[in-house]
């Protein structure tokens, strides 16, 4: 293979590969609200909940100073009961008697559904608490994750430029200029593989004497319809690649 070909797929796949990590490292403050929603979103079901909990609780404040109230009532009411005199008071007293066992039959009825509600309302915290504490741990983990991989995308930024520089202190400058034109109109992909006689990014199908002198791989030919360098890689049935022929993702 053509030397200066064999450069530039090498310096593609390295711009491929410090793209992806660049455009990783820019995702990541995204990805960090991102997780910070989540946790915000569990806390705030903790929290939901214990407020609920907490206006039960007070509800059934309320409704036990009205069952007292009434109580204190009745017991007035059979008392005053046991001093009638006339047959009219009896009955007037009886009638006051049962609206006030009337208001206390209603308020227990309320008080029950209350700690019923006070039931489901305790399960829901204890269960949005274990979500929580879920919801930590593998956000934790997720930066943690996220952290390892900030480090492992800076030290291969690192490597790649190296790798670059030492590609382009080899490559003839002609083939890099024309690497560089094509990359910077054609979103960073400047190379392309040739397979089947057409260019496999942007499709278009090569005359046949240009795929001919792109399966030979001995000179830097551009595709007539998208500019990039063609290479081919050839069957390992008919050619056997040689280590330095490796295939080239069409990315
Ligand atoms: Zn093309």
């Amino acid at each position: 293979m053509n030397a200066d070909l064999e450069r530039v797929i090498a310096l593609q796949r390295l711009d491929s590969a410090a793209e992806a990590a660049r455009k990783k490292l820019v995702d990541e403050p995204e990805h960090e609200k991102a997780l910070d929603a989540r946790l915000e979103a569990a806390k705030l079901h903790v929290a939901t909940a214990k407020a609920k909990l907490a206006e039960n609780k007070s509800a059934r404040g309320a409704i036990d100073k009205d069952v007292a109230l009434h109580q204190g009532r009745l017991s007035k009411y059979r008392e005053q009961a046991m001093a009638v005199k006339t047959n009219q008071e009896y009955h007037a007293i009886q009638h006051e008697i049962a609206h006030a066992q009337g208001e206390i039959k209603t308020h227990e009825d309320r008080m029950l559904e209350r700690m019923l509600e006070a039931d489901d309302l305790t399960a829901t915290i204890k269960k949005a608490e274990t979500d929580l504490a879920a919801e930590q741990k593998a956000i934790e983990a997720d930066r943690k994750a996220m952290k390892a991989e900030h480090g492992e995308l800076q030290t291969a930024l690192e490597r790649i430029t190296a790798e670059r520089a030492q590609i382009i202190g080899a490559l003839d400058k002609q083939v890099l200029l024309t690497f560089e034109q094509v990359a910077r109109k054609r979103n960073g992909v400047a190379v392309a593989e040739a397979k089947d006689g057409i260019c496999t990014i942007c499709h278009v199908r090569l005359r046949p004497q240009v795929f001919n002198t792109v399966r030979r791989n001995e000179e830097i030919v551009q595709c007539d319809s998208c500019n990039r360098i063609l290479f081919f890689v050839p069957a390992p049935a008919a050619a056997p690649a040689t280590s330095n022929a490796s295939p080239q993702p069409a990315s």
